[in-house]
């Protein structure tokens, strides 16, 4: 398992980030930077990333690929962006903890789609 961060650069600046994901399973929050991907994935990535017309596309496809950043959970990535959470919620931190578990609104309407998709942020790079 290898962080989306470790990609070529064109390619992590598409699928990383610094916005906060929460993770629909565990509960716990990471950045985009920091979603996994297993290896094989990581590698054809970095293969074709260099003569990619297409980078969109291959971050899609590792983005299909990636994964809870946590190793004891790691499931397929379902996440809701903490922005959101913390615009229904209102008193969760501004940056949530690593680790910590943040309980789902029970008022909450079900989320129809992952968020986490659309990056196209560029301030990404040299993020912690
Ligand atoms: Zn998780």
């Amino acid at each position: 398992m290898k962080p989306v961060k470790d990609l070529p650069e064109g390619l992590s600046r598409r699928v990383g980030g610094t916005r906060y994901l929460w993770c629909e399973e565990c509960h716990r929050t990471f950045t985009e930077d920091d979603v996994v991907v297993d290896d094989a994935t990581f590698d054809k990535a970095t293969m074709y990333a260099g003569g990619s017309p297409n980078l969109d596309r291959l971050g899609e496809a590792v983005m299909m690929r990636a994964r809870c950043a946590y190793p004891d959970c790691n499931v397929p990535l379902r996440t809701r962006l903490w922005s959101t959470m913390r615009a229904r919620v209102g008193d969760l931190p501004e940056v949530p903890e690593a680790g910590v578990r943040y309980e789902e609104p029970e008022d909450a309407p079900e989320a129809a789609v992952a968020e986490t998709g659309q990056t196209g942020s560029v301030a990404s790079e040299g993020s912690c």
